[in-house]
């Protein structure tokens, strides 16, 4: 396997070719903007939720082929999870993308995720790959500083289930 493969397996190439929940979403809860001063990447990621779930996620980006399949994988797999799972998922793909190869990327919990862990390898091409989960990231942080600090709309409090 020569190191353009290792670095752009065909999962990665799919994502690129047919990116997954890209193009904005009208009504999203909240809208990140994050840009890779490295390699001038861009991605714009929206989070749709439903008290602390994530119910939808969109996104549009410019940038390389690592950056622009990291988007679509994480996004792919947003919906449908908490915002703990999402913070958990970040913090194990955090930790081996920045283990230069030493920490293998957590496929079961990552799924597609797995693939970008070549990137791991090269100090830049990591960063193009932790991108879009640092706008997660400030995402999550950005909407927990709205509850704590906003208007609660549901100010009686909500009940799981129902
Ligand atoms: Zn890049």
């Amino acid at each position: 396997m020569s190191e353009l493969d290792e670095l752009y397996p065909e999962v990665l190439a799919a994502h690129v070719r047919h990116p997954r929940r890209y193009g904005l979403h009208p009504h999203p809860t909240i809208t990140v903007h994050e840009r890779s001063s490295t390699c001038g990447d861009e991605v714009t990621l929206q989070l749709l939720l439903d008290g602390d779930r994530i119910v939808g996620a969109a996104w549009t980006g410019e940038g390389c082929m690592i950056s622009r399949a990291s988007a679509s994988i994480l996004a792919d797999q947003l919906p449908g999870l908490s915002t703990a799972d999402v913070a958990l998922r970040i913090a194990s793909f955090r930790t081996s993308i920045r283990s230069r190869g030493s920490i293998p990327v957590d496929e079961e919990l990552l799924g597609d995720a797995a693939a970008l862990g070549g990137a791991s390898r090269v100090v830049a091409r990591a960063t193009c790959a932790l991108l879009p989960w640092i706008a997660a990231e400030s995402a999550l942080r950005a909407t927990a500083s709205a509850v704590i600090h906003g208007d609660p709309l549901d100010a009686g409090g909500r009940e799981s289930g129902g």
